[in-house]
């Protein structure tokens, strides 16, 4: 796998002034999000790309909450944000939109997925490992609500998972209830 990597920049952001480096892999180009300096074992949260949500403000899921709440933890306490772009548990955005006309028509996320010919998750997270050994971090504190999500990053040991902390709504409730109860999160 030939990655490629931007410099480093500075993004004052709506949150506080970031650094944000880009990494390309392939046709996909990955964003490192971070407060500078980093500390030794820094909370880390991946964040896969949710376009609807993050950029919509999509009330289907919680991705832009959890985006949000992320990096206002990053700039509070330091750390740095991982966004994949890995749109839809990476079944890429038109099969997503799909999967929501499904949904539209009664099935579950996870039924519309398998309709779909897509396993529930389809998620990889190499290129997360990479990015943090370029940071040189091998320690993390791993900010995330799904303990099944990433158990193995290599040489990369998580010390502690940290919670994120967002609401619901009238049109995501299910969504949530089915990540709980399909796919192991535990918020
Ligand atoms: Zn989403």
């Amino acid at each position: 796998m030939k990655i490629e990597t931007s410099y480093s920049a500075n993004l004052p952001s709506r949150f506080g002034l970031f650094k944000i480096q880009a990494f390309k892999e392939g046709y996909k180009e990955h964003l490192a999000i971070y407060k500078d300096p980093l500390k030794e074992i820094p909370i880390v949260r991946i964040h896969s790309e949710c376009l609807t949500g993050d950029a919509i403000g999509s009330l289907k899921c919680d991705c832009r909450d959890q985006l949000e709440f992320s990096l206002q933890e990053i700039e509070n306490r330091g750390g740095m944000v991982i966004y994949l772009r890995q749109e839809g548990r990476d079944i890429g955005l038109l099969n997503k939109v799909n999967a929501y006309a499904l949904q539209d028509k009664g099935l579950d996320t996870v039924e519309a997925n398998h309709q779909l010919g897509f396993r529930a998750d389809e998620r990889t997270y190499e290129i997360v490992e990479y990015i943090l050994e370029y940071f040189g971090i091998k320690k993390i504190r791993l900010l995330t609500n799904n303990p099944k999500k990433i158990e193995n990053l290599g040489e990369i040991e998580i010390v502690e998972r940290l919670p994120i902390v967002t609401g619901s709504n009238v049109y995501n409730e299910e969504y949530l209830k089915i990540k709980k109860a399909k796919m192991g999160h535990l918020f």
